[in-house]
C-alpha cells in the first residue's frame, strides 16, 4: 500500500468508527403503538403507547387493556357476576371482603364525598335504579319513594375494614355504583401497568376520560386533547361525518403532559321522564338529577381525582365547585353552564392547557 492509498484508508476506517460510534450512543427514536377503538367498561377505549421499540409499546397496550377488562369485572354495576354486584346482595347481612382494588376506591370514593360535602356519593345505587325504573315506566317518582330511596344512601353508611379488607352496609337496601369514579381508576391502573411494561409515553382514554404521561413520539411536546361542545348537536351541523361516534365538534383543545382530564355532563346521558329532561348524575340531597352545568371538566394529577371530581362538581353547581377545585393543589376546572352561549367558567389555572 503506497502512502497516499494508506491515509484514504485510515481516513475512511476513521470515518466508519466514528460513524459506529455515533450510531451506538444516539437514542433510538421511540416507537409510538395505538390500539384502534376498543369496546370495554360499557364504552370505547383507545390507547397510545410510545416505546424504545415495537414489541414493548404492544406488550404496554395489551396490559392497559388487560387492566381496564379486570376492573370492569370487579366493578361494573350491571354484570350480574362482578365483585360489586356481590357487595351489593350481601354487604348488610355480612362483612364482605373484596380484592384491593375495590377497597382502594371505595377508600377514595369515601375521601372524595367528604371533599364534596356528599355531592359526590357512591351509595347513589338506589336512586340510580329508582330513575331507571321510572324512565322505562315514563313517570316521574313520587315524593313518597323519593323520601323513602334517599333513606338508603349515605356514604357515612358505608363501613369499611382496612385490616379485614371488608365492606359492610350499616343500613337495609343500600348498594353502591362506582361508576362516577371506576373509569378513572381503571385509567390510572392501565398507565401503571404501561410503565411497568417499558412505555415511555401514553395515552389511555376510556370514554373521553383520558390521563397522558410522557411525550407523544415524532418530536411533540404534548398530547393535544379536545374538549366537546356541550351545545354543538349533530342536528345543527353541515356536515354529519365530520366526528365519529356522535362525537360534537371540540369546543377548545387542552394541551397536556402527565395529567388526567375527565368530564362530566348532563348532555352527555339523560332520559326525558314525563316530558322532563334527568340526567343520570343525581344529587343525593334532592334525590333529583343535577343540571345547573352542561359539562364539567377537570384536569387533575391522576384520572381517579379527575373522574370523581368532574361527578362532584356537577352536582355542586359553579359556585361551590370552582371554590372546592380552588383549594385543590394540581387541579384544575373548566365548565360549560348549561344556558346556550353563556360563555366558560375556568379556574385561573386552567389558562395554561388550553392552546
Ligand atoms: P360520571 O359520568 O363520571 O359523572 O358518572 C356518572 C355516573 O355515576 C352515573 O351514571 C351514576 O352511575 C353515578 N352517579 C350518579 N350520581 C352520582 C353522585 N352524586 N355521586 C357518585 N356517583 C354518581
Ligand atoms: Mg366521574
Amino acid at each position: 500500500m503506497n502512502t497516499k492509498t494508506g491515509r484514504i484508508v485510515i481516513a475512511l476506517l476513521g470515518v466508519s468508527s466514528v460513524m459506529a460510534l455515533y450510531s451506538f450512543a444516539r437514542p433510538k427514536a421511540p416507537v409510538e403503538a395505538d390500539s384502534s377503538y376498543r369496546l370495554v367498561m360499557g364504552t370505547f377505549a383507545h390507547i397510545i403507547a410510545v416505546a424504545p421499540d415495537r414489541r414493548t409499546a404492544d406488550k404496554s397496550i395489551d396490559a392497559a387493556l388487560r387492566q381496564l377488562q379486570n376492573i370492569e369485572t370487579l366493578m361494573s354495576y350491571h354484570r350480574a357476576d362482578s365483585e360489586l354486584a356481590g357487595v351489593n346482595r350481601s354487604a348488610h347481612k355480612q362483612p364482605v371482603k373484596v380484592s384491593k382494588e375495590t377497597f382502594e376506591v371505595l377508600q377514595k370514593a369515601i375521601e372524595f364525598s367528604r371533599l364534596s360535602d356528599g355531592a359526590f356519593d357512591v351509595t347513589v345505587g338506589p336512586l340510580v335504579d329508582l330513575w331507571r325504573r321510572a324512565a322505562e315506566a315514563n313517570s316521574a317518582p313520587t315524593d313518597s319513594e323519593l323520601a323513602d330511596t334517599r333513606s338508603k344512601i349515605g356514604y357515612q353508611n358505608l363501613i369499611l375494614d382496612a385490616n379485614e379488607m371488608t365492606v359492610r352496609f350499616a343500613v337495609e337496601g343500600m348498594k353502591l355504583d362506582l361508576g362516577a369514579i371506576a373509569k378513572g381508576y381503571g385509567i390510572d391502573k392501565a398507565v401503571e401497568a404501561m410503565k411497568t411494561c417499558g412505555a415511555v409515553g401514553g395515552l389511555v382514554d376510556v370514554g373521553g376520560d383520558i390521563r397522558c404521561f410522557g411525550k407523544p413520539s415524532k418530536g411533540k411536546t404534548h398530547w393535544l386533547i379536545g374538549l366537546q361542545d356541550p351545545n354543538d348537536k349533530i342536528e345543527n351541523r353541515k356536515s354529519k361525518i365530520e366526528n365519529s361516534i356522535g362525537m360534537g365538534a371540540p369546543l377548545l383543545v387542552l394541551k397536556l403532559t402527565d395529567a388526567a382530564v375527565a368530564t362530566s355532563g348532563h348532555y352527555r346521558r339523560f332520559a326525558v321522564i314525563g316530558g322532563k329532561k334527568q340526567s343520570h348524575i343525581i344529587d343525593t340531597k334532592t334525590g333529583y338529577s343535577s343540571d345547573k352545568l352542561a359539562s364539567v371538566t377537570i384536569i387533575a394529577k391522576d384520572a381517579t381525582a379527575a373522574d370523581a371530581l368532574a361527578t362532584a362538581v356537577s352536582v355542586m353547581g359553579a359556585e361551590k365547585g370552582l371554590a372546592l377545585i380552588e383549594k385543590l393543589p394540581e387541579t384544575e376546572a373548566i365548565l360549560i353552564p348549561a344556558q346556550p352561549n353563556s360563555g366558560l367558567i375556568k379556574t385561573p389555572g386552567a389558562e395554561k392547557y388550553i392552546k
